[in-house]
Order: structure tokens, then sequence, then C-alpha cells
């Protein structure tokens, strides 16, 4: 039966989530958006990966019920809702809104917001968050395209998200423990306080947090929070002792890397795994005019089994004089369509293991090889484990590295693990 369902507002949001809670050995499963078929198989964790996080409130709303009602069905009894670690929303929402909805589905009086990630630098004190030593506003978060966060204390950004009091566990309440937290927010609920926002700058004050909400029906914050939560429902007796490893066998069959992401860790990662592997480098421009044959015909010739990696990955520069000549779009999705259509001739013809580089790049994979729950495994690098799945009746492995995340040696460090 699952013990915690979750639902995150985005992709990289619920696989980062999900690594978490998988490093404690427990069984977690990621289902890309909302299954349409009943809860079968299910884990001791449960992750729904939604991409609400800038959608109309109504939409969010209706969605993540959804999301709940599925995650219900499971036997959960706590759920979680993940958000970003920088807070991500405008004042329309979606956090609160969401927060409040779930709420009320569940009967809960009473929830926490704490979006703190010591280890990644997120921490919050007197309820405003930081990330490193900025306040947030101060942060480059303060520019981003769609959620820029122009204010860092949480209080205010989440008041005008929600109907009902916000209120503040802060640091001080924190380190006095799990018991002392306890009666602050038996308090605050007293004085009609619904929604609290709680202080944490260390792990330790993520696990007295943790311990103290964990008889809570809903928890909303980063994934950091919910790190301590398998060992803590173990030591309640609503979890066994689980081993990941043990539960994975790596499909036999042939390895492929797919890189679409340009970020200077792939850029230096691409370049270390071609010193072992053989390449074909794709072109936006050669594939706006003579499509990825070439591409096709260069994978055909190779052995399943030979280590080989097909990349769009280049320099800005590069990247720049593209996009100048075919837009930003044009040359995104040309590339995106390329790496899909590859991944699933690879699986036709034997490549079971599969490393992917790349946000976007993940999703258009993932959604040409019509993959829609993934068993998470080992952790590779921090943030990033391999997944376990089936593919057209196939069992693949498959690993979705965003951006930065690795290091250099990460495609073989990756492939190495499964031998
Ligand atoms: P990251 O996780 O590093 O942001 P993404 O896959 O999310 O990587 O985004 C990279 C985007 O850049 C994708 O849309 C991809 O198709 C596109 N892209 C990759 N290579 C090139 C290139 N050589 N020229 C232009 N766009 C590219």
């Amino acid at each position: 039966m699952t013990v915690l369902g979750c639902i995150a507002d985005d992709f990289t949001g619920a696989t980062d989530l999900a690594g978490l809670l998988a490093r404690s050995g427990a069984a977690v499963n990621l289902r890309i958006g909302i299954p349409d078929s009943p809860p079968s198989e299910t884990a001791d964790f449960e992750v729904i990966a939604l991409k609400c996080r800038t959608e109309p409130v109504a939409e969010a709303v209706a969605e993540t019920k959804a999301a709940l009602a599925w995650l219900q069905q499971t036997g959960a009894e706590r759920f979680f809702w993940k958000y970003c670690s920088t807070f991500d929303s405008t004042s329309q929402g979606n956090i609160g809104p969401v927060a409040e909805a779930l709420m009320a589905e569940l009967g809960a009086a009473q929830t926490i917001y704490c979006p703190a990630f010591p280890e990644n630098g997120r921490s919050i004190f007197m309820g405003n968050l930081f990330v490193g030593e900025q306040p947030l506003a101060e942060s480059p978060m303060k520019d981003h395209p769609l959620t820029p966060m122009r204010d860092s204390n949480l209080m205010r950004l989440l008041e005008p998200q929600v109907t009902r009091p916000v209120g503040l566990a802060n640091r001080l309440v924190v380190d006095r423990g799990v018991e002392a937290l306890q009666t602050h927010f038996a308090n605050l609920h007293k004085d009609g306080v619904a929604h609290v926002v709680v202080d944490a700058v260390s792990d330790a004050d993520l696990t007295t947090i943790a311990e103290a909400c964990a008889g809570m029906s809903l928890i909303t914050g980063g994934s950091a929070v919910a790190m301590p939560l398998p060992a803590i429902y173990r030591e309640m007796g609503l979890l066994g002792a689980g081993a990941a490893d043990a539960r994975h066998i790596a499909p036999q069959g042939g390895t492929l890397v797919l890189s679409g992401s340009c970020s200077a860790m792939t850029r230096a990662q691409v370049a270390a795994y071609l010193e072992v592997a053989e390449g074909f480098r794709l072109d936006p421009l050669e594939l706006a005019e003579e499509g990825v044959d070439a591409a096709k015909n260069w994978l055909l010739s190779k052995p399943a089994a030979a280590p080989k990696i097909i990349y769009a990955t280049a320099d800005p520069k590069s990247v720049g004089a593209a996009q100048n000549k075919l837009g930003v779009a044009r040359a995104g999705k040309l590339v995106e369509d390329a790496l899909a259509e590859l991944a699933t001739l690879a699986r036709d013809n034997g490549t079971r293991r599969f490393v992917v580089a790349g946000g976007e790049t993940s999703g258009a994979v993932t959604k040409s090889l019509n993959v829609d729950k993934l068993s998470i495994g080992r952790e590779i690098a921090p943030g990033v484990p391999w997944t376990y799945t089936n593919s057209g009746g196939y069992d693949i492995a498959l690993t979705l590295k965003s951006g930065n995340f690795g290091s250099e040696s990460f495609f073989a460090d990756a492939l190495e693990m499964l031998t």
C-alpha cells in the first residue's frame, strides 16, 4: 500500500523528489501525468508529475484534485504537494490555491510550507527565503521570465494566494525540537492559522519538521523536507525495510546516449564521453534541409552494444547561429523531434539502456517512447536516478538528466553502474 502520495508541479521537480525519496531504499514510482487507469503495481511512494506551475489557477486546482483522487485510490492517507525551492509562483498562485483545495478535499485544518533545500543553498529564516546568501528577491529569480520573485518573505508571498490566515514557525521554535514545534502548530491552529510557513536552515531542521508533521494529511514544500519521511514512516511501522537496488534488474541490450542539452556541464560531459564512444552530431540547419535520415543510417550501422552518443549539444555561438536562421522554437523542435525519433528507432533495434540529457529533451524522448510510469532506482548523481520502465513491450532502463546536473564523467559513470 502506498504510504505517501505526492503531486509535483513540474517534471524535473518530480524526478528530484522521487530521487530523494528513493535514497532510502523505499519503492518509488513516478507517473508522468495522471494515469488513465486506476492504480496497479503501486509503490511505497507514488509521485505524479504535473505541469501546472504557471497554468491558470482553476486548471491547476482541477488537475491537482484529480491527481489527489487517483492517489487516494492507492490507499495513501498522507499527501505531499511539491513545488520549487524558490517558491516559483505569481500572486494568483498556484502554490496557495492548490494547497487550499487539497486541504478542503482532505479535511485538513492546517498545513506547512517549507521550500528549504539547504544542500542546494535554499534556506528560510524568519519567514524569508534565501538563495545562497542572497534574499530570494535579490537572487537571479527576480528576473525569471514566468514567475519573477520580487519579495523574499514567504508569508507576504502566500497571503494573497490563500483565503485563510498565514502564520510562521520560526527557526527558534524549530530549534527547540519536535514537541515544541507541534505545540506551536496547535497554538497557531487555536488562533485560526491554517497555513504555516516553517523556517529551516539545515538538514537537521528538516528532520525536526518532518517528524513534527508526519501525522499531517498534507505537507507542502520543496523536495528536501520530504527526504526524512521514509525513515520516519519506518519508525512508525508504516513502511518495510526496502532496498531499491535489489528490486531492479538492468535489462540486457544496447546502450545509447542522447543529448539535447547545451548547458556548460552537458558540453563537458559530451566531450568526455566522445573520448570513449563513437558520436554523431546533429546540426539543426542540416536537420531543416535534409531531415534525420543521416543520423538514422549512422545509428543502424553501429552494433547495439557499442558505446555511442547522438548529440545536438553545441556552444552558445553555434546555437545562436542556428536560432538566427531558424528561430529559437523551430531549432529546438527540430532537435527534440530528431532525438525522439532516434530513441524509438534505437529501442526497436535492441537498445535497452538510455541516457538522455536535457529537460525538454527528456520530455520529448519519454513521450516518443510512450512511457508513463518510471520505477526509481539508484542515484547516479544527486537528483539523477536510473529509472526502469517498459516501452513498446520492452523493458528499458532510462536516466533523464537536466542541464547542469552530474559530473563530467556522468555518461560513462551512469552506464558503468548498470554493469
Ligand atoms: P537543459 O536541461 O540543458 O535546459 P533542454 O533539453 O531542456 O536542456 O533544452 C535544450 C533545448 O535546446 C532543446 O529544446 C533542444 O532541442 C535545443 N537545442 C539543442 N541543441 C541545439 C542546437 N545545436 N541549436 C539550437 N537549439 C538546440
